[in-house]
């Protein structure tokens, strides 16, 4: 099967890429022909794995996809990861995007060959592209770090990628580690179950502004890219969602340094205070799931392989566009890579 555009990856990213195809294709005489080949058996990319109290750093108007509005979210606080899903699956359909699942793609052959077609090895068969847009977010790539004694801990460890909700830790005592919006948004949902709950962050958490939410952050990383301020990082860390500011305010969440150490009991800090432990959840954040592509150069801004004009990236970080890995900032890394695909194919 020959096609002009293979989108591997079907969350938020791939249906954005996939949206901006079918609109470029309405001017087009001859459209493009494109799939994208998703390894879930259903819609709705990593926000189907969110734990029930995960919730948006934005309202539902600040946190939509190109072409229709994520719909009001009648709830307490921002919409849930449930809410997103339900979203995702919705605008698949409304737009009868050519998503096919569940497909895994495994490999990408003829890459830096620009005599031959790229080949796309997936679980149903290859086909060849004319381009492939890489659409795979990050879920599927947890970041563990290494730290001493991990290995001699013997209670549980998990990460944010495994984390499912509350009640597998009710009375335990447990060490959240990260200070980013993942630990701050799981140590407020345990801080009322658990026994004890302590919060590891390498430095003081720094919460963004009350009055913060996801378009300030895209407009920040937006400025940052065209060099006219500092990005996200210099507004804080941490998103002030409703739940967070509940247990920061109300119930006294405050974070404790990063321990050196894990033991067989718990862990141990660098002036020798050891507490007891019965879990550990790793907030330590995710890393591109690029492994069907076996190291090819990613951009360096933009959404372009430097390995291959026909290898295209959406949806990773800033390094392939200003705030990509969000929902209200990846329809314009989207936008890029359908007009990037259509001038290469074009010749
Ligand atoms: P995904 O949603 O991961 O979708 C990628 C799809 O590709 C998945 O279905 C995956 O199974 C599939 N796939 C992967 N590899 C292959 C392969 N080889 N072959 C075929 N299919 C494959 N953003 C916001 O805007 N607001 C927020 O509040 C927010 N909160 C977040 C909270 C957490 C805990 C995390 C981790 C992220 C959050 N984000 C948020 C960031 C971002 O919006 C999400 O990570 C989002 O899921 C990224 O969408 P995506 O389409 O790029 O990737």
């Amino acid at each position: 099967m020959d096609l002009d555009v293979v989108i591997v990856g079907g969350g938020q990213s791939g249906l954005a890429t996939a949206w901006h195809l079918v609109r470029l294709n309405r001017r087009r005489e001859v459209p493009l022909t494109f799939e994208v080949l998703d390894d879930r058996s259903r819609a709705g990319g990593a926000w189907q794995d969110g734990w029930p109290s995960l919730e948006l750093f934005s309202p539902a108007a600040y946190s939509s996809l190109p072409g229709w509005p994520m719909p009001p979210w009648r709830g307490p606080g921002n919409p849930s990861a449930a809410h997103v899903r339900d979203y995702l699956t919705a605008y698949e359909q409304r737009y009868d995007l050519p998503v096919r699942r569940p497909v895994a793609v495994t490999g990408v052959s003829g890459i830096g060959d620009p005599s031959g077609p790229l080949v796309v090895h997936a679980s149903d068969g290859d086909r060849q592209a004319g381009v492939v847009v890489n659409a795979t977010g990050s879920w599927r790539r947890p970041f563990w770090p290494t730290v001493p004694g991990m290995r001699d801990f013997a209670g549980t460890q998990r990460h944010t990628a495994d984390y499912t909700g509350p009640t597998a830790y009710d009375g335990l005592r447990v060490l959240v580690v990260g200070g980013g919006n993942s630990g701050a948004q799981i140590a407020a949902d345990l801080l009322p179950v658990a026994r004890e709950l302590t919060w590891a962050t390498q430095r003081t958490p720094r919460y963004l502004p009350d009055d913060v939410d996801g378009r300030a952050l895209f407009e920040a990383a937006t400025a940052a890219v065209a060099g006219q301020g500092g990005g996200v990082g210099s507004l804080g860390d941490i998103v002030a969602v409703p739940s967070v500011r509940h247990a920061r305010d109300e119930l006294g969440l405050h974070a404790a340094p990063m321990p050196d150490r894990l033991t067989a009991s718990g862990v141990r800090w660098a002036d020798g205070t050891e507490r007891a432990f019965d879990a550990v959840i790793w907030c330590t954040g995710f890393r591109p799931a690029l492994g069907h592509l076996r190291g090819v150069a990613r951009p360096n801004g933009g959404v372009v392989s430097p390995d291959d004009e026909r290898v295209l990236f959406v949806g990773y970080g800033d390094w392939c566009g200003p705030a990509s890995a969000t929902l209200i900032g990846v329809g314009r890394s989207a936008k890029d890579a359908a007009a990037r695909a259509a001038a290469v194919l074009d010749g």
